[in-house]
């Protein structure tokens, strides 16, 4: 079996073994000797503490991933010209798609009105968490001491060293490229590391999801049904429809080949609910399955992962509507308008791990004047809609890294069109120990212009 698949299958076979648990335990006594041992020992024990050590080795690759590929990037691409050019290309489509992306969530939820005719309850029970400020947002971008960005993991503070340090090798002459060709060589070794890990996700994957669905709580989610479907609805029309759409009008690529290669990214956002925790996947599907060179990928990726969420800010315009429905209250159009500009920079300021979107959530509520203690109303069925929406924003990060590599004429579109592409790293281990030669981050950079 392929490693997509075997990764898949763990999944539903996590999904239905916690499932299975969660209903066992709502059968049994809390007090009974069983529950407390499938607690203790399973769920808080065994696949507790393997879905940690699984997102635990995830977030360790991602800073010196992010380090090396963006300077590599830099070092190959040669002109800091260009890299403006594909920086505001890439920051300009992220901005877009996460407007249309609110815009579709107010909309969605304005015509299927999933507040109306629910009552207030335990609205008053929610503390507001106070958002970052987004004057903060902006000048945390830039880095005092690089050490201490990579150690508290400020992807956009590693991002703008990294440009800094890639810039810097291109003027450093012979010493520049000497640096540049170890960073290289760093960058074959850091992909090693990211194959291991695929290696290993059927298990992490299997042990986060047997204590997501064994804890969920699936009652919550049926007593919030209409909020639980229309959100999630408009997460999977976004993500199939609006991507593909946008790939294939502004490229002619076929959309389906970047979904079928998405499939395991998907299963590593899904399970961990962290765009951040599963970069690592992301960047690696994109350069080695999509075509999309290190130049654009080492940038555009790690950068989305941080500011591009199209499925948060989806969750905060059907957040908004359906508070504001509960509540009673109609929506203004310049509240409406608030809420596209907030949401878009509040995604801008979402940490990319599980969660974060509720609480900045309540900086759009706040601003479009809406009682933020409508947050308690929702917080219930997040978790389950923070994986979907999770899938939802690496998937923006891939379309859109495709899209600049393809309008900048660096796509590799023999590697997009192959259905195969980076196969080797689809098979169990094997290679990944001896070093093949068919590895896809040896292969010679090939680029095509486009037609
Ligand atoms: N969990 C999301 C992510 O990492 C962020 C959020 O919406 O809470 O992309």
């Amino acid at each position: 079996m392929s490693l997509t698949n075997r990764i898949l299958v763990a999944m539903a076979a996590g999904i239905v073994l916690g499932s299975g648990i969660e209903l066992l335990l709502g059968s049994l006594s809390p007090e009974s000797r069983v529950a407390g041992v499938i607690n203790d020992y399973l769920i808080f024990g065994l696949f507790d503490v393997l879905g940690r050590i699984f997102i635990a080795s995830l977030k360790l690759l991602v800073v010196p991933l992010v380090m090396v590929s963006l300077i590599c990037g830099m070092t190959s691409l040669g002109s800091s010209a260009r890299m403006g050019a594909i920086a505001g290309r890439t920051i300009g489509l992220y901005l877009l798609t996460t407007c249309v992306a609110v815009s579709l969530g107010l909309l969605g939820a304005t015509l299927l009105g999933p507040g109306n005719g629910l009552s207030i309850e335990a609205a008053s029970a929610y503390q507001a968490k106070t958002p970052p400020p987004l004057t903060d947002v902006l000048v945390n971008i830039f880095p005092s001491n690089p050490f201490s960005a990579m150690a508290k993991g400020e992807m956009l503070q590693v991002i703008v060293f990294a440009l800094l340090v890639g810039f810097a090798l291109t003027r450093a002459g012979e010493a520049g490229q000497r640096i540049a060709s170890w960073f290289r060589d760093m960058e074959v070794v850091v992909m090693r590391m990211v194959g291991v890990m695929i290696e290993l996700a059927p298990w992490g994957v299997f042990a986060l999801l047997v204590k997501l669905f064994a804890t969920m709580g699936f009652s919550t989610i049926a007593n919030l049904a209409a909020y639980f479907l229309t959100l999630s609805g408009l997460l999977i029309f976004h993500g199939i429809v609006v991507y593909s759409l946008l790939l294939k009008t502004t490229t002619g690529l076929n959309p389906g080949l970047l979904r079928a290669k998405m499939r395991r990214v998907w299963a590593f956002a899904f399970s961990t609910a962290s765009s951040g925790a599963t970069l690592p996947i992301t960047l690696r599907t994109v350069e080695t399955r999509l075509g999309v060179p290190k130049s654009v990928a080492g940038f555009a990726v790690p950068l989305g992962a941080t500011i591009n969420m199209d499925g948060t800010a989806i969750m905060q315009g059907v957040a908004t509507v359906f508070i504001a429905q509960v509540y009673g209250i109609d929506l203004t159009g310049s509240q409406l308008l608030m809420v596209i500009l907030t949401a878009t920079l509040a995604s801008i300021g979402t940490a990319a791990v599980p969660g974060v979107g509720l609480i900045t959530l309540s900086l759009v509520l706040t601003q479009a004047g809406l009682p933020v203690e409508g947050i308690a109303l929702i917080i219930g069925v997040d978790r389950l809609l923070d994986m979907i929406r999770t899938a939802v924003n690496v998937t923006g990060d891939a379309t859109v890294a495709t899209i600049v590599a393809y309008k900048e004429g660096q796509l590799d579109v023999a590697v997009y069109n192959d259905p195969d592409a980076d196969h080797d790293a689809d098979q169990p281990a094997a290679n990944a120990t001896t070093g093949s030669p068919t590895s896809p981050t040896e292969k010679p950079a090939v680029s095509m212009e486009k037609s």
